[in-house]
């Protein structure tokens, strides 16, 4: 993981079975890659689906969650331009559901409620988690609130 907690190749590559064995119709380390693509699945490699490989199956699937999620809402946070100015933090109506300080206008206190989905970390702002987001949890929406009031165009909804 980078310092902006993004996952890469070789954070993938640890926990497969590293065996080289192209039954997935390549090597592990391309292999990794095109997981982070959303190319190939994790039930693509046969070897991680034995009993010995679980707890690096079990690993996968929480490293990768994420990503899923991200890939299926479509929305990408650009840190560069985010100013944190905060209006996203009170604007998502996920953050205010679990978060009384965003229905009141504030940023949330800490510890995080886990389901919050944007908060700010050092004058940035941070996706805690999406796993509530209208776009991704059923029954869902077609929501955008985020990306219509960020006044600074830092988040994009890509679909
Ligand atoms: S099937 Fe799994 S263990 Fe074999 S090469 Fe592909 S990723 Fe590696
Ligand atoms: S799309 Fe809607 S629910 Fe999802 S993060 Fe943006 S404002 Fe929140
Ligand atoms: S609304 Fe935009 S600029 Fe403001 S904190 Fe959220 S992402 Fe950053």
């Amino acid at each position: 993981m980078n310092a902006t907690g993004a996952i890469n190749a070789l954070d993938v590559y640890k926990d497969l079975p590293k065996l080289n064995c192209k039954k997935c119709g390549m090597l592990c380390m391309p292999f990794g890659v095109e997981l982070l693509k959303g190319a190939k699945q994790l039930e693509d490699c046969p070897p991680l689906l034995e009993p010995k490989y679980k707890p690096n199956l079990e690993k996968l699937r929480a490293l990768l969650a994420p990503m899923k999620q991200a890939t299926a809402t479509g929305i990408v946070l650009n840190q560069d331009a985010c100013d944190g100015c905060g209006v996203c933090v009170i604007a998502c109506p996920v953050n205010s559901r679990f978060s009384q300080e965003c229905l009141s206008g504030k940023a949330p206190d800490h510890p995080l409620p886990k389901e919050i989905i944007y908060a700010l970390e050092n004058g940035k702002c941070k996706i805690v988690s999406i796993e509530e987001c209208r776009r991704y949890t059923p029954p869902t929406t077609n929501c955008r609130i985020c990306e219509i009031y960020c006044p600074r165009y830092a988040i994009e909804i890509k679909v």
